[in-house]
């Protein structure tokens, strides 16, 4: 059937665009009811401290519990929550669980190996420029739970930062001042302005994954990394590296002197409980091959 053209004189309507319209509609609704029934869930990624091995903190990822479709990616459903403005629900949501969670940690003997865990949430670009209560939703969690501000990191992109309004600017500013730390996500992939760096306050450089992908195999990709360390060094901020899946990617990072990993090398995203025994030492990080 040739969809949605002429055929004996007649116009069909596209099935596949029909069923697609329905199912974003359907997603947008289960979305608005998904936040009060509470179908959403943290899971956590590991950090790395590089030099130490020693897990410094974590990445929190959003998850859904679809009531019929099971288990959903942030890609299934994030950019339906920013085009409808969930994401601004949404993102309040994970900002107070994240504070939640991070209390919890803080009180549990064993959880910090003499030093505070650090917590890392993903903040999108729609919720930076259109939620003007962002600073309020940030100290409140804070205060609330009774968490250091210099425990919560947010995670802005670099477009974000780019199309950053007066308002955007004196957000981060302020999360600034009272020791929210702020990170570039996806660092590379965007605008990578120099200028930005300079306006708004960020703590650290989060390099996007395909720049690791290529690290030992594109001389290309070894030399952006090697630019992004060491500019993020001389101006005083500290460098994460994403998507960290080989020994041989380790390797080259410790050697630039790359600060922090994550990846599936070392571990993926874990549901509570699991994070928990990895950072108490009940599991181990998966071990170094001596012969690889
Ligand atoms: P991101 O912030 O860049 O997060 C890193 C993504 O890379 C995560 O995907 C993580 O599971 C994945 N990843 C980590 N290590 C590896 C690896 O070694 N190899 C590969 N191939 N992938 C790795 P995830 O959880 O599906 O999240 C995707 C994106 O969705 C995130 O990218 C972030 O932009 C967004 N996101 C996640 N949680 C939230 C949230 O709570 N709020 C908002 N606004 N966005 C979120
Ligand atoms: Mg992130
Ligand atoms: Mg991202
Ligand atoms: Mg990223």
């Amino acid at each position: 059937k040739a969809a949605g053209g002429v055929t004996g004189g007649y116009r069909f309507f596209e099935p596949a665009a029909h069923e697609l319209a329905v199912a974003r509609i359907d997603l947008e609704h289960d979305l608005r009811l998904a936040v009060e029934r509470g179908e959403f869930e943290l899971v956590y990624q590991p950090v790395l401290s590089l030099s130490g091995g020693r897990i410094v903190g974590a990445e929190a990822l959003i998850r859904w519990h679809h009531p019929v479709r099971g288990l959903l990616a942030p890609s299934e459903f994030i950019g339906v929550a920013e085009e409808t403005h969930l994401i601004i629900p949404i993102g309040r949501w994970v900002i107070e669980e994240a504070c939640r969670q991070l209390a919890e940690w803080n009180a549990q003997p064993g959880l910090d190996g003499g030093r505070p865990l650090m917590l890392s949430v993903n903040v999108s670009n729609r919720q930076l420029a259109h939620d003007p209560a962002l600073v309020a939703e940030v100290t409140g969690a804070i205060a609330k739970h009774g968490v250091a501000a210099e425990q919560i990191c947010l995670e802005v992109t670099e477009t974000a930062v780019h199309e950053a309004s007066g308002e955007v600017r004196w957000a981060l500013a302020e999360l600034s001042r009272i020791g929210v730390q702020i990170a570039l996500d996806d660092y590379g992939t965007g605008y990578s302005s120099l200028g930005h760096l300079r306006e708004i306050p960020v703590n650290a450089l989060k390099i996007d994954r395909v720049f690791i992908e290529g690290l030992t195999r594109h001389r290309g990709d070894d030399a952006i990394v090697v630019a992004v360390i060491t500019l993020a060094h001389a101006l005083g901020m500290h460098v994460v590296a994403e998507g960290v899946e080989s020994w041989q990617q380790r390797d080259r990072l410790r050697e630039l002197g790359c600060d922090y990993v994550q990846g599936h090398l070392f571990a993926r995203p874990l549901r509570v409980a699991q994070f928990e025994d990895l950072v108490r030492g009940r599991i181990e990080l998966p071990a170094e091959p001596s012969v690889r």
